[in-house]
């Protein structure tokens, strides 16, 4: 039977394998420097709470802000805070960073809940105010603060609380370890997000290809008997796993240009996210940790780690055997939508699902040549947009047309890219277009001197 889906989208070999049997294998160094960006999520970064030479324990705040769109960051390690300034990050870009001195001793502080004077677990009416102090964002890579996003706009009736589990992003499998090995966590973080929507069906929406997730977080959403939750099977597709695309397979509603999921009555939340708000309401215990997959085929023993935030890719590189040759490429993310690095010393955030190193043989290093008019690229796009059209007004630089031909919509995934037999970067001129029409929004709205 065929599952309902989006239109578009593209079925790039998965590469799963490599990962998909491996176990998540705790990982704590016992020393170095961990390194923690002001600014791992979406809205205002924060400012540092520590100084130069405080010892911290795990799970203290180094940094927060008074803005409603943000969140705390938190020591994953107890120590000495070493230096506050720039480093260089994923992306290339220096931020504002906080380092601190492993002490190896992972000393951990009071809990949230204690500190926040909360019963545990915490109540349903204290819930947003926990989600917001434990600092969780989307950790399937948007990284949005998830307090906001619970917190829909006045008159929403919110009908469907989708949990992605889709993971349709190739290579990557922390999402399906997760399921697989800690399912009692899931089930319940659902339902304790359902009491804040008591109108919602909770749906853990997962790609049939990985079955023994599906079985398994079935089986513990059966141990609960609540009629109100399910496991919605999904076609394998990239990029079921994007929001608007999921909210389509799972619901049938669009989301119109500019309006939000709750707006069509969904909330949706990555699986990683739904265990941090367990481990908050139910634990006190901020975001520290998450599970990255080392994949790639140089990788000497790629595998599942879950690691503490702010550790090195070189470390954890190093963890999974290193590299058997020199990469040409190395992602943070995976090949559709990952980062390419120019650095291994940067730090691990939030928002870090995996790391991939490809030899030269694997690596697609392609020569773009002249659009062959074929309309593939067109077939391709979930978003329904003709990337060859935008590409040809953004090497124009006619922003202005871009934005009217509907460019900002684009999601970035790579569609288009991966299907075009000219090699065309359509993926990177939509990313260039929507940053310079972003660039000049924000000069427009600045204050004039
Ligand atoms: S134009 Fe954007 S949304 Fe459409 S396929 Fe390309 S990257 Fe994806
Ligand atoms: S897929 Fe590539 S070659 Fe074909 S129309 Fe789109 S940009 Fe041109």
């Amino acid at each position: 039977m065929k599952l309902p889906s989006f239109e578009g989208g593209v079925h790039p070999p998965d590469g799963k394998a490599l990962t998909a049997e491996k176990a998540v294998e705790l990982y704590q160094p016992q020393g170095g420097e961990l390194i923690f960006p002001l600014l791992q999520h979406l809205g205002a970064p924060c400012s540092p709470a520590v100084k130069r030479g405080d010892r911290v324990l795990r799970g203290q705040k180094l940094a927060d802000s008074d803005a409603f769109v943000s969140a705390p960051i938190f020591s994953s390690v107890s120590g000495t805070v070493k230096d506050i300034g720039p480093r260089m990050t994923i992306p290339g870009s220096l931020e504002e960073c906080v380092v601190v001195e492993n002490d190896g001793l992972y000393e951990t502080g009071p809990d949230l809940l204690e500190t926040l004077g909360l019963s545990r677990p915490a109540a349903p009416e204290e819930y947003l105010k926990v989600i917001r102090a434990a600092g969780i964002v989307g950790m399937g890579g948007a990284c949005f603060p998830t307090h906001v996003k619970l917190a829909p706009p006045e008159g929403r009736v919110i009908r469907w609380f989708i949990v992605n589990g889709a993971e349709c992003e190739p290579f990557l499998n922390c999402d399906n370890r997760l399921m697989l090995e800690s399912p009692d966590i899931l089930a319940e973080g659902l339902q304790l997000c359902l009491s804040l929507f008591p109108q919602a069906e909770g749906i853990v929406a997962i790609e049939t290809n990985k079955p023994e997730s599906i079985q398994t977080m079935s089986l513990e959403l059966e141990r609960l008997g609540d009629p109100r939750m399910r496991v919605a099977p999904q076609e394998v597709k990239y990029p079921q796993g994007a929001e608007k695309m999921l909210i389509r397979s799972v619901t049938g509603q669009e989301i119109p240009p500019g309006a939000l999921p709750a707006d069509v009555g969904c909330i949706i939340v990555n699986v990683r996210t739904l265990y941090q708000i367990h481990q908050a309401l139910t634990l006190g215990t901020p975001v520290l940790d998450r599970i990255i997959s080392v994949t790639g085929d140089v990788v000497v023993s790629p595998g599942n780690f879950c690691v503490p935030l702010g550790i090195s890719v070189r470390e954890l590189v190093e963890r999974a055997g290193g590299f058997s040759e020199d990469p040409v490429k190395v992602l943070a993310g995976g090949p559709m939508m990952g980062i390419s690095m120019r650095s291994l010393d940067v730090p691990i955030v939030k928002g870090t699902s995996g790391i991939l190193a490809l030899s030269e043989r694997s690596a697609l290093l392609p020569v773009e040549s002249n659009c062959l008019r074929c309309g593939r690229c067109v077939e391709a796009c979930p978003m329904r947009l003709v990337p060859s059209n935008l590409d040809h007004l953004v090497r124009l630089r006619d922003y202005t047309a871009f934005e009217q031909a509907g460019g900002m919509n684009c999601i970035e995934c790579g569609c288009c890219t991966y299907n075009c037999p000219a090699s065309r970067f359509l993926t990177q001129t939509c990313r260039d277009g929507k940053a310079a029409v972003t660039a000049e929004r924000r000069k427009k709205g600045a204050p004039k001197k």
